[in-house]
């Protein structure tokens, strides 16, 4: 036998890229459409995991203002990301870790430090191909760890802009290497102008042949609009975009985003990826728990009102929830699984500085502090726990929300004037909220990037209380980003005042969860960590399912 015929022991794989790039304009739901393919491909049974690239040099998302940029989303090894990788956990319920996301900070700084380490061997090293080489490495890393059948990778922005230039050039440089196994996606827009009534295709065409430029061609395209498209703009679409009228879907704006699944298989995405990539499925669909969730989403009617205190709202005359997306889904998936459709009430913390105006929170059957930074509004925060703890409101505190009910359980219940956390007044005589010493160092060194207490660390419950009762277990593990801690000093005095302590670290130094014992008051709980990070559609989270089953309670009262 020759060698030739001999067929390998173990049939090498070969992972498929399906890169998602946008047309036209950005926000119209790139994110959304890379996480419904993923879940797509992932419920015919391959191992699907998803890659976000972010054009911006920031190395993370942790430096930027969530007013602009939105959320900052932590993964569980602490990476400071977009919040699109939000959508990516959620929708393929599932971890993702700092291999899933590059910014071109990230990929430049590596490059730079190759370059300093002699790794190129005395090379001249350009941008081209350096730069695209660093994210193929990258995107083929993130492939091994996951073990993954198809990677999906949205590369942030549109075609046509100078920032994303290097990473479309890093998927020409890969097809060229792998022609069957990477495939692209474009979501383009197709305006319906007031005036003429009618779906235009034209900026879509541009979009096109700006990516043809680039030398690639879109594979499919996925074509937002507030409507789905027509035959004729099918025909128009496919002759000018040169894509067969079969791989142009139809993404009409929605209800609610878990939809878009579902509708793209309406068109039969999943079927036309797996042929584009010759894929066999290793399952039949698995879509039923998705089918399910979207039917509870539709159903849900009994109205439960949550108001979210916070200070990322402003931008011009826009509500902006995009900075507090994960808190937003977290209530939504308890509330849907609950049977009750969740009415989110934003309010802006600095209405409620001078204390609450009378009747100003009456119709609200939960109220939610979420985490934020800083000096504003955080007197209206305060007086806004404090009404909800004397008023018997169901109260939840996330990160900030629960340092605040704890200055506000010091300055009123212990009769601590002034108590504060040294973030906002670092002369308070009593700082009942602290700097962890190893944050102290760092920020004396002016390094305020990535040096959070970050990413996932475990906690455990204490018996007999709320926190321990919701989640049904012993310890659990969330995702922290902070820098202050309940000061030690404290916690006999606020234990004695009533507070309990039901979350705390193995070492029992740091305090995870505070709460009120549910004789005193219906709920009120807050969390050092973010448990809006794990909660999944298909797997809400308990605190916020205990929160919400408290609101719907005292609304129905
Ligand atoms: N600003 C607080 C801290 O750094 C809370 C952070 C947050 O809410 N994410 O500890």
């Amino acid at each position: 036998m020759t060698s030739l015929s001999k067929k390998p022991a173990i049939e090498k794989k070969q992972t498929k890229y399906i890169f998602v790039v946008g047309g036209v304009m950005s926000g119209v739901g790139k994110g959304i459409t890379t996480s419904s393919i993923s879940m797509l491909l992932q419920a015919r049974g391959l191992r699907v995991t998803a890659l976000k690239i972010d054009p911006y040099i920031n190395v993370d998302a942790g430096t930027m203002n969530p007013t602009e940029h939105g959320e900052v989303f932590v993964l569980s090894d602490g990476d400071e990301t977009d919040q699109d990788m939000g959508n990516y956990e959620r929708f393929l319920n599932t971890n993702l870790t700092s291999t899933n996301y590059m910014t071109t900070g990230r990929v430049y700084r590596t490059v730079i430090e190759n370059e300093r380490n002699l790794k190129y061997q005395g090379k001249c090293v350009q941008v081209v191909p350096h730069i695209p080489l660093e994210v193929i490495r990258r995107i083929k890393k993130a492939a091994k760890d996951a073990d993954a059948d198809v990677v999906t990778i949205e590369v942030g922005g549109t075609v046509g802009e100078y920032e994303n230039i290097l990473f479309l050039e890093a998927i020409r440089m890969l097809k060229l290497r792998h022609p069957q196994d990477v495939i692209t996606v474009m979501v383009s827009y197709l305006p319906v102008p007031g005036k003429i009534g009618e779906m235009k295709t034209k900026p879509t065409q541009h979009a096109v042949r700006t990516l043809n430029g680039t030398g690639i061609h879109p594979d499919f395209i996925i074509a937002r609009s507030d409507r789905p498209l027509d035959k004729r703009r099918k025909e128009k679409l496919a002759l000018f975009c040169n894509v067969s009228e079969e791989r142009l879907i139809s993404a009409p704006d929605v209800e609610s985003i878990y939809e878009v699944p579902l509708n793209f298989e309406k068109d039969h995405l999943s079927d036309l990826l797996l042929e584009r990539l010759s894929l066999m499925p290793r399952t039949p669909s698995r879509l039923a728990p998705w089918k399910k969730f979207t039917t509870q989403v539709r159903n849900a009617d009994q109205e439960v009102h949550i108001a979210v205190v916070g200070k990322y709202f402003d931008t011009g005359d826009f509500v902006l929830s995009d900075a507090y997306i994960s808190v937003l889904e977290a209530i939504k998936y308890s509330a849907y699984t609950l049977g009750s459709k969740p009415v989110i009430h934003w309010l802006s913390a600095q209405d409620f500085t001078n204390g609450v105006p009378k009747g100003a929170l009456d119709m609200y059957d939960g109220i939610l502090v979420p985490g934020g930074f800083g000096e504003s509004g955080i007197e209206g925060k305060i007086n806004v726990v404090e009404f909800a703890r004397t008023h018997a409101v169901p109260y939840f505190g996330i990160c900030y929300g629960m340092q605040l009910m704890v200055i506000e359980y010091a300055r009123h219940k212990l009769k601590l004037a002034g108590a504060h956390t040294v973030e906002v007044d670092a002369k308070t005589p009593y700082s009942v909220i602290d700097i962890m010493p190893e944050q102290k160092k760092l920020m004396a060194a002016g390094n305020y990037g990535g040096t959070m207490r970050l990413g996932t660390y475990p906690a455990e419950l204490t018996k007999g209380t709320t926190a321990r009762s919701l989640y049904g277990v012993a310890e659990v593990e969330e995702r922290h980003r902070h820098r202050y801690e309940v000061n030690p000093e404290y916690i006999e005095s606020l234990t004695n005042a009533g507070l309990v302590f039901s979350g705390r670290s193995p070492d029992r130094t740091l305090m995870e969860i505070a709460e009120l014992p549910k004789e005193v008051h219906p709920f009120f709980l807050g969390t050092q960590f973010h448990p809006e990070f794990t909660a999944r559609p298909l797997r809400p989270h308990p605190l916020f399912t205990g929160f919400v089953r408290a609101a719907i309670e005292r609304g129905t009262k």
